[in-house]
């Protein structure tokens, strides 16, 4: 049933460039930025091949940078979701029954077009767009994006390998179907590798997609579409509509051929979600797929023993790299009163170096934050710290958005180690820290496994062996992903499978089989080759 599983070109992680100073890399970059900031572009919809528009257009502007414009997108309605499952169910009928060696070309092929001719594409689109800097969107939109098509096809062939026993007379096996229906690919803004890995992770194990993107990642997502067409996605497998979120869930979750949600967000979109998709069980077909991969508030937990230089630059790049608005960015930390002084001190001074600014001043280390919502919660919650009794900001605090939506980094430092700021996901640069007495680790360790809903990522840097083998079975459950000695973020592909449970998500592991075993429905198939011809067994006969 699946020949040549064995041939399939094995993953490996796409090198990331360096874009350092006068590297072919870099100045074709360059090119590229200045390329997209002289045009307008038009992003109409893309529903069964077709390009569709409508008379809604809405403006794209860079978020550090809100007076230029980059072009518009069309807003559809819900006719254009119901247009899109449509396409979808159509495309499924030869899609469904493609061999997977087509399927794992195709994706294999766009892995290679996005690490070539694309790559500087869609990272100039994702830094303009999401406001990343070079490297950030290089080891999300060039490479992390990559690293799921390639690592993903590896996960499929490995999965259709498995295969039960048979004996002599029989033959069993297992035929890994896609899901009876379509898939809903609901993708966030801050990564364009996720946006890109949702509809495509499940198109690969032979689903149809309807992809709703977020309103701040069109512009990187028109190129995404741009290059599954390129690479071969027939038409109608992956459709990309432009609607509100709560227009595009009323359609989808109503539909009887509703199969399977793949999401990436945060933890209340997906719980309202959960809830209607209850709600509403009995409509459907078949019981749907539920991946939803959510929020976090990531800690960065220091022990006595520990060096109080390494701590300070975790936090540095762990809490504020991509202005903070990774889902596993520190934004909680838990440092003994033996460090904090140096870690203060660290701290405090390299951040004194660290430029904001436009992602296209390569100097600059961070960018803006995504948008006028985002600023104005940031703005709020940094000012109330700065009122609140129980915080000091040590770094930072200050806000602008004149001509971006400009949150500096910001250091609040708490005497209540369950201030809000220490509990609740911000989704930005600011980073909370709680210095406790060195001696009362236990206690700190209850803090942290207790303190937020969350359980996504977290690190604990130790230099005791014993302590730190204490703090990973007592911190077993508070993230999906543990770092020792290193800062929570940057999980790559194939190396960390990333997720987290608790309000952190389904924990399925995105980039890893356990993922991709989610978009398949298996059917078992028992053949006998020597059926019996008579009802009686030997037993029944007298000696
Ligand atoms: P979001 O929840 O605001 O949006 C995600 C998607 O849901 C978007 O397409 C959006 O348009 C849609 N949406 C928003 N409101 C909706 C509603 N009421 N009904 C239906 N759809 C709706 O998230 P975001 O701001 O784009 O992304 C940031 C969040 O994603 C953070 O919470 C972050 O922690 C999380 N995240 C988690 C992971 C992970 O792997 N756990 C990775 C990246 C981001």
């Amino acid at each position: 049933m699946y020949k040549n599983l064995e041939s399939v070109p094995r993953a490996y992680n796409e090198p990331v460039k360096s874009y350092a100073p006068g590297s072919p890399e870099k100045k074709e970059l360059k090119a590229m930025l200045a390329e997209l900031k002289s045009q307008e572009i038009e992003i109409p919809m893309v529903i069964g091949g077709k390009r569709i528009t409508t008379d809604q257009k809405v403006a794209l502007h860079p978020p550090h940078d809100i007076k230029h414009t980059l072009g518009y997108f069309y807003r559809g309605g819900e006719e254009h979701v119901t247009m899109a499952i449509n396409a979808a169910l159509e495309a499924s009928k030869k899609w469904a029954k493609m061999p997977w060696e087509h399927r794992a070309a195709i994706f294999l092929r766009a892995a290679d077009l996005l690490s070539g001719p694309y790559r500087a594409k869609i990272n100039a689109a994702t830094m303009l767009g999401q406001s990343k800097t070079a490297h950030q969107a290089e080891i999300d939109a060039a490479c992390e994006l990559a690293d799921f098509f390639r690592f993903n096809v590896q996960y499929m062939t490995e999965i259709y390998a498995q295969q039960p026993a048979s004996d002599k007379t029989t033959w069993n096996r297992l035929e890994y179907r896609p899901l009876e229906g379509f898939v809903y690919a609901l993708t966030p803004f801050n990564f364009t590798s996720i946006a890109g890995n949702l509809q495509t992770a499940p198109a690969m194990m032979g689903n149809v997609v309807v992809w709703k993107c977020s309103n701040t990642q069109v512009y990187s997502a028109k190129v995404l579409m741009d290059l599954f067409e390129e690479a071969g996605v027939p038409d109608g497998v992956i459709n990309l509509v432009f609607v509100s979120g709560p227009v595009g869930g009323k359609v989808v979750m109503e539909h009887p051929d509703f199969a399977g949600f793949h999401f990436t967000g945060s933890t209340g979109v997906f719980q309202q979600i959960w809830k209607t998709i209850g709600t509403n069980i009995s409509k459907y077909k078949t019981y749907p797929r539920i991946v939803g991969e959510t929020g976090g508030k990531d800690f960065v937990l220091a022990h006595k023993s520990s060096n109080a230089e390494q701590v300070a630059t975790a936090l540095l790049r762990g809490a504020f790299e991509f202005q903070g608005q990774k889902c596993s960015a520190a934004s909680r930390a838990y440092i003994p009163d033996n460090l904090w002084d140096d870690v203060k001190e660290k701290l405090v001074a390299d951040l004194k170096t660290v430029k904001m600014g436009d992602i296209e001043d390569f100097s600059n280390f961070m960018g803006a934050v995504i948008d006028k919502a985002s600023f104005d919660k940031l703005s709020m919650f940094i000012d109330n710290a700065k009122k609140d009794s129980e915080t000091e900001i040590i770094f930072g605090g200050g806000h602008d958005d004149s001509v971006g939506y400009f949150i500096e980094p910001t250091v609040i430092l708490t005497s209540n180690p369950r201030y809000i700021t220490m509990e609740e996901e911000l989704f930005g640069p600011v980073l909370t820290i709680y210095v406790y007495e060195a001696d009362k680790w236990e206690e700190t360790l209850e803090l942290v496994n207790t303190t937020s809903p969350y359980a996504l990522t977290g690190a604990i840097f130790s230099d005791d062996r014993y302590v730190t083998d204490h703090a990973v079975s007592y911190l077993s459950q508070a993230a999906g992903n543990f770092y020792i000695n290193d800062k929570p973020t940057g999980a790559v592909v194939g190396q960390q499978p990333f997720g987290g449970a608790r309000a952190s998500g389904t924990n399925d592991k995105a980039g890893s089989y356990l993922n991709m075993i989610r978009w398949t429905s298996p059917r078992t198939i028992k053949e006998n080759f020597n059926p019996p011809k008579d009802y009686r067994y030997p037993f029944m006969c007298e000696e």
